[in-house]
């Protein structure tokens, strides 16, 4: 497969100091070599990051510091943003470089002292030449690797590493230390987007996959990049002692029957759109998954990293010892990439179900509307299914699952309907079915259009203009699938409909 990247560049500055206090680099830098008592403002900066490490680990180079700020800022936009040579993060390599840059700092600030005129300016020159070759050598690293490389080995991080142990040491962190925390790790996806966006290319999914809730990690520079950056919004800073209660505190509704399962691709469907596939699995060890329709599972899509993704059921047989997903491959997506690469009949995959609460449909609702763009049709099949399929039928209509349409037990008797978007025909998957669904219940309506139809066998426009034109009822429950934009547009329509909020359900793909 082409070379797709792991690595995601993301915004990591989000406060002023973190935007602008590169500029104290250039300034001292290339300044400092003209007036070189500007130098006198790093013995400074080195005080304070020896006390906040003595409190809060390596929270200094994560908000603070301008040559952090620097390659965050101004070397990211420009850098490979490759994987860091793991000789830069050895502990062999991390002490050579404290050796030397303390050896020559040491040798440079005698042969200073040994003059006593213009002691101060000599000092600031040492410093400032010293701010201007880590510019050089971290700018370089950053451009070639990763923008944070020399982070790896810079000696002020291992000094703050030495004052932080001392904190540690004296009982002073268990208070101050803000660590990376997830609500539970119940709640944790697996899809390592942390790890993915991670200026030091740590990997917090690793450590909540072994079931801890906060992430231990002495090179963790306290950044928030992963928390701004999980889409489940589960992470936050905090301190060991914070640490029990967000856990006890978490909601965990939709996750508590979740557990990995060992299985086998029993089948790859394909659609009119090539990026289109439905993947079926039989289930191994433990053979059935109990889940609720509009719930979603884990599939592991890489072993070494240790990376899940996650994928709404979109069916499952009568016995639930098949379960399938549909999925879109995004053009520059690692995971979807794999998926479509990789992925063949037969072949053993590890997942992780079922999950989600968002779509979990209420069948005592008695007015049910579903919205759907894109590829968020998929908790609809299962849902629609659960509440109207006759036997057979979803066999028959969608034409080509190996799934056979399970058995309801109770029929649905309120009213519900679907309304479903997408681009071109052949980005209108499952239409059929739905359709055919809609035949056979008089108390299920559908409804679809295309936003760039090729044909004139469709309506033109977005599925917020069928929405527009519909009568609902302010009873309703409604459940969102897609775009972030169509949720938006979606629920302000709603709300002048006078729908509650609160009957609002949405489920956010991040993609
Ligand atoms: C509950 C749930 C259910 C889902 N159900 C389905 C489903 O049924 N079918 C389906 O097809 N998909 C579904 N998804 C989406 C799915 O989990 C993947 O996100 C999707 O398949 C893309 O994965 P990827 O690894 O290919 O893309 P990625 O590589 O993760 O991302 C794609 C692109 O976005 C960029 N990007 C990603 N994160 C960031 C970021 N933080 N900042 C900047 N750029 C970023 C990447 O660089 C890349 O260019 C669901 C998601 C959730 C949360
Ligand atoms: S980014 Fe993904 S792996 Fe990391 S904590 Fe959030 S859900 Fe879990
Ligand atoms: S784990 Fe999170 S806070 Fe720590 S360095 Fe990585 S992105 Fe920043």
């Amino acid at each position: 497969m082409a070379e797709i990247a792991y690595n995601i560049k993301t915004n990591r500055t989000f406060n002023f100091i973190r935007r602008w206090a590169w500029l104290i680099t250039v300034i001292v830098a290339l300044g400092g070599q003209f007036w070189p008592y500007l130098g006198l403002v790093v013995p400074l900066i080195i005080l304070a990051l020896l006390i906040t490490s003595f409190l809060k680990g390596r929270y200094w180079c994560g908000n603070f510091c301008p040559h952090g700020s620097l390659y965050d800022q101004i070397i990211l936009p420009i850098s490979r943003n490759d994987k860091i040579p793991e000789i830069l993060k050895s502990k062999p390599f991390v002490a050579l470089a404290f050796i030397f840059f303390g050896f020559n700092m040491g040798r440079r600030f005698l042969a200073v002292f040994q003059q006593t005129e213009g002691l101060l300016a000599r000092t600031g020159f040492i410093f400032s030449n010293t701010y201007l070759m880590v510019l050089v050598v971290g700018g370089l690293l950053g451009v070639i690797f990763s923008p944070r490389s020399w982070c790896q080995f810079c000696p002020m991080g291992t000094m703050q590493l030495f004052s932080y142990k001392l904190g540690k040491t004296f009982g002073i962190t268990s208070t101050t230390d803000q660590l990376i925390t997830a609500e539970s790790p119940d709640l944790c996806h697996s899809c390592a987007n942390c790890s993915r966006v991670c200026p030091m290319q740590l990997e917090p999914h690793k450590s909540f996959q072994e079931n801890n809730n906060q992430f231990e990690n002495e090179k963790c520079i306290r950044c928030n990049t992963c928390v701004e950056n999980c889409p489940s919004g589960i992470l936050q800073l905090a301190t060991p002692t914070e640490a029990d209660s967000i856990e006890e505190a978490a909601d965990l509704t939709g996750f508590e029957k979740s557990r990995y399962y060992q299985a086998k691709i029993s089948k790859i469907k394909e659609f009119a759109n090539p990026d289109i596939k439905e993947f079926t699995f039989s289930l191994l060890e433990p053979n059935s998954m109990e889940f609720i329709p509009g719930q979603f599972m884990l599939v592991k899509v890489d072993d070494q990293r240790e990376m899940f993704k996650a994928y709404t059921i979109s069916g499952s047989d009568a016995a639930k010892n098949q379960v399938s997903v549909t999925i879109k491959k995004i053009e520059d997506g690692y995971g979807t990439n794999l998926i479509f690469d990789n992925f063949q009949e037969g072949q053993r995959v590890t997942l992780k179900g079922p999950m989600g609460r968002e779509l979990a449909i209420d069948k005592s609702q008695e007015k049910m509307l579903f919205l759907a763009n894109g590829i968020g049709i998929t908790p609809f099949t299962s849902i629609v299914e659960n509440l109207f399929a006759r036997p057979g039928v979803r066999l028959k209509a969608a034409g080509g699952t190996n799934i056979e349409a399970r058995k309801i037990e109770e029929n649905y008797n309120g009213e519900a309907t679907l309304l479903y978007g997408a681009r071109y025909e052949e980005d209108l998957i499952y239409d059929d079915f739905f359709a055919t669904i809609a035949q056979e219940n008089n108390n299920f309506a559908y409804d679809r259009v295309l936003s760039r139809p090729r044909g004139d066998d469709y309506k033109q426009g977005y599925v917020t203009h069928i929405l527009e034109e519909l009568e609902v009822d302010p009873e309703t429950v409604v459940y969102i699938c897609g775009s972030r934009p169509m949720a938006q547009d979606a629920i302000e329509i709603l709300e002048n409909k006078g729908v509650p909020k609160e009957q609002i359900n949405y489920e956010d793909f991040g993609v």
